[in-house]
């Protein structure tokens, strides 16, 4: 089977020029001094319609599918993985977008296909990470309006983004069997460099992905209009698990694309750098390993490439697409390390991008769901659910 038409392969080689061009400089100046993603960049993204791949024509954006946007997701990340982040925070908030009413289409969707309008996603909270219905951040109606209140933890983004995608506890009960019911998602406009009116927050201090800033966040009645509700009240839960196999594409997308980055340079290391001799690259230690990562970066891209077809032709693919970013984050996370080593000390320092490839690939195993959550996933499915 050939995924890759004509018009994927010019979207592919489009993207890759644009992402060497515009998003590796930017990237080694500014990941080294923790520098925030630059409008001009933003704006260059916007232009190339990268925040519409997947937003319907009618709205502005490419009504493309899950693949087009993993093909160039994968070339940002090849240069820095927070700019392939930055997208989703366009790209109708992956899962979202589908459970907007009419005029929530019509108000937000152009905007953010034209890059205007782009988002922070709060759902983790202090005890609500891996189980992520074990959310206790409230909101109760009050007239036309509804009052947030609680802690959430990780959001990325909260304070460059123009809205907060963030899930609360409407419902009045948790019921310990039935706690994914009773959560629902508000969309909060606010000013773009600001946090909203009522709440309040702190960066954490990460270890990588720089370029923007994930907050610890207090809402402390923080009121939002009612019309702000995005889906059904009660039921955020499945909108979010709607979009759980584009986002594990993904994040797959992100981890194949700075291990490639990590490889590209390890290759062009190996070939310049010198030692008894001759090219390191000459040696069958250096060329095996070479040979191990960029097999692997295949096999991922290829399960890849499988779960975005079936996103795109509506098969459901869960243990897929968990089986994928699985794979995928894990090898990253090999492939960097080993490029790192190619490097030698070189590796160890701030003067090359593969130590940011390296930390950046870490996390590829931690959000969107940990590797064990997805082993969870992939187990239940050939054992049966384990209530554990
Ligand atoms: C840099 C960064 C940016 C982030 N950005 C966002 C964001 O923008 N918005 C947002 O909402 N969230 C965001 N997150 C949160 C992220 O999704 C969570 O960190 C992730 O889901 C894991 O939750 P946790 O950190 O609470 O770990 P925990 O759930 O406490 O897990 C700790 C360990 O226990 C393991 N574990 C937990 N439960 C099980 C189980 N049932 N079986 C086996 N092992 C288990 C985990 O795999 C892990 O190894 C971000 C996180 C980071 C680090």
């Amino acid at each position: 089977m050939t995924y890759l038409t004509e018009e994927r392969r010019l979207i592919q080689d489009t993207a890759r020029k644009f992402a060497m061009k515009e998003v590796l400089p930017v990237a080694n100046e500014l990941d080294p001094v923790q520098g925030d993603m630059p409008m001009a960049l933003r704006d260059k993204l916007a232009a190339m319609g990268y925040f519409g791949i997947m937003i319907p024509e009618e709205f502005g954006g490419m009504g493309l599918g899950c693949f087009e946007y993993c093909l160039v997701t994968e070339e940002l990340a090849r240069c820095w993985m927070s700019v392939a982040s930055l997208i989703a925070r366009g790209n109708g908030l992956i899962g979202s977008s589908r459970n907007m009413n009419a005029a929530q289409r019509e108000q937000w969707l152009r905007r953010m296909a034209r890059g205007e309008f782009l988002g922070a996603f709060s759902l983790s909270e202090p005890n609500a990470g891996s189980d992520v219905a074990n959310i206790t951040c409230r909101a109760r109606r009050d007239g036309e309006h509804w009052v947030l209140n609680g802690s959430k933890y990780w959001c990325t983004f909260a304070d460059g983004a123009d809205f907060i995608m963030v899930l609360v506890r409407t419902g009045e009960t948790i019921d310990p069997a039935r706690k994914h019911l009773g959560i629902s998602a508000f969309l909060i406009e606010k000013p773009r460099g600001q946090l909203p009116p009522g709440v309040r927050g702190n960066p954490i201090p990460k270890i990588g992905y720089f370029g923007w800033r994930t907050y610890e966040l207090a809402f402390d009645d923080c009121r939002v209009p009612a019309s702000c509700m995005v889906g059904e009240e009660g039921k955020a839960f499945y909108m979010v698990s709607q979009g759980l196999e584009k986002a594990r594409a993904h994040t797959a997308a992100r981890a194949i694309g700075l291990a490639r980055g990590a490889l590209e340079d390890a290759i062009a290391y190996a070939k310049q750098r010198e030692q008894f001799g001759r090219p390191i690259g000459e040696f069958q230690a250096i060329r095996f390993k070479i040979a191990q990562m960029a097999t692997e970066i295949e096999a991922a891209r290829q399960l890849m490439y499988f779960v975005c077809d079936a996103i795109d032709c509506g098969r459901r693919c869960d243990q897929e697409a968990a089986m994928c970013k699985l794979f995928a984050s894990e090898m990253a996370e090999r492939v960097t390390s080993e490029a790192l080593q190619i490097h030698g000390g070189a590796g160890y320092t701030k003067l090359y991008a593969v130590e940011r490839h390296w930390r950046d690939a870490r996390l590829t195993k931690i959000f969107e769901g940990t590797s064990e959550i997805q082993q969870r996933i992939i187990s239940d499915h050939l054992l049966g659910r384990s209530e554990a």
